[in-house]
């Protein structure tokens, strides 16, 4: 079994799904598969320009992402504050990346989805 293929297959199935943006932590717990592992995957499908990088930052009193910073680098030390009023300065422990398909991926994904379905209708039964 190759783990990179299967986290090809897992991105391209949220593709043609409702979802758009998703932690390496999902994809590490749905196929079992280090979470370095998925990251290094994940990074090169940003470099394939079908995954963007953003950063959430999380607020250190609530939890609650308190913006999407959408440059591949995360800022650190800036101030922040989040929906509740708390103020904080970004560190690298307020940051979690998380990963949003592109939309010409998910074109690209849905015509591949489409394809399959009509050579399988083509088959004889
Ligand atoms: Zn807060």
């Amino acid at each position: 079994m190759n783990n990179r293929i299967d986290i090809s297959y897992w991105v391209e199935a949220k593709a043609t799904s409702a979802v758009r943006r998703f932690y390496p932590s999902a994809v590490a717990k749905e196929l079992s598969i280090p979470i370095n592992i998925v990251f290094e995957k994940l990074v090169d499908m940003v470099r394939d320009g079908k995954l963007d990088l953003l950063w959430e930052v999380i607020c250190p009193e609530c939890y609650r992402a308190c913006s999407i910073d959408t440059s591949q680098d995360a800022k650190l030390n800036l101030e922040c504050e989040c929906v509740a009023g708390h103020t904080f300065v970004v560190g690298i422990d307020n940051i979690v990346p998380s990963f949003q398909i592109t939309n010409n991926y998910i074109s690209k994904a849905r015509e591949n989805s489409k394809k399959k379905e009509q050579s399988l209708r083509l088959m004889p039964v």
